[in-house]
């Protein structure tokens, strides 16, 4: 068995607890407009344009992004780090993409890391089957669970799917008392509104203390150019960056119902 990985990061010092290696996998359920890596999408390899240049001359050339990889040469490549991991409480973290795609392959690939006591983070959209779920759990130690937008026409819009079954299963996650950090990119206009503000308000109200953290992600157009190189549409929508005011507004409004909330990831 195989998975469809995109890119193996070492040292990662936000995805998680402590210093981790997170393995990103291709494919996802979401097409978030606001996607930061629009290389994670499809769950096939693709190519894109690479410009490279050499003296004064920008030559364009295309690689492929996605390889496959078996659950144990990953497991290899995580177990390298092993020793920051010791040190700083970190361990493996599970991107993507949404990793819960490739359920056979998260499945083995968590099991593995158990047997040899790795810490495992599984980085999540939600939008995956219950079943799935409950099997990534079991050998899941934290979820990094996303939260886009509460308004349902507005989700849908967004990011192609309904919230029913992402919030659905974070209630479940929750009923499982599993260990979860929500995590929120910050879109102005999207989801900082009055409204949206409340209906995130009342959700983490009720999720309070089970789930008491919190990460602020500030949109930022940095992929802008990855979009062009895989042949991707980028004109749908313009979204600005949010800027320090709003966001500490937000990080104060959350953290009065006990969420330790944190800027950036
Ligand atoms: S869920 Fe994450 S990886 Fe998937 S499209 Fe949205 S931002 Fe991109």
């Amino acid at each position: 068995m195989k998975g469809l990985l995109f890119d193996i990061r070492h040292y990662a010092v936000h995805d998680g607890p402590g210093i981790r290696t997170t393995v990103f996998l291709k494919g996802c359920p979401l097409a978030c407009s606001w996607c930061h890596n629009p290389e994670s999408q499809l769950p096939a390899t693709e190519s894109m344009i690479i410009n490279r240049r050499v003296g004064e001359v920008l030559h364009e050339t295309s690689e492929t992004v996605g390889y496959y990889s078996t659950p144990l040469e990953v497991v290899h490549e995580i177990e390298k780090s092993r020793l920051f991991f010791d040190e700083s409480g970190g361990g493996g973290t599970f991107s993507g993409g949404e990793p819960m795609m490739q359920p056979e392959f998260m499945d083995e690939v968590l099991t593995l890391c158990k047997d040899r006591e790795l810490h495992t983070a599984v980085d999540t959209c939600g939008y995956v089957s219950v079943e799935t779920l409950r099997t990534i759990a079991a050998h899941t130690d934290l979820f990094l669970f996303d939260l886009k937008v509460m308004d349902l026409a507005k989700h849908i819009e967004y990011t192609g799917v309904s919230n029913h079954l992402i919030l659905n299963n974070l209630e479940l996650l929750v009923a499982m008392k599993k260990k979860i950090w929500l995590r929120m990119p910050v879109i102005p206009g999207v989801n900082d509104t009055p409204e949206e503000v409340a209906a995130f308000t009342e959700l983490l109200s009720g999720l309070y203390p089970s789930v008491d953290r919190l990460f602020l992600l500030p949109y930022h157009a940095a992929a802008k150019s990855k979009y062009k190189r895989l042949g991707l549409e980028t004109d749908k929508y313009t979204f600005s960056q949010p800027d320090t005011e709003s966001l500490n507004t937000l990080k104060n409004t959350y953290g009065k119902i006990g969420f330790k909330v944190r800027i950036g990831g």
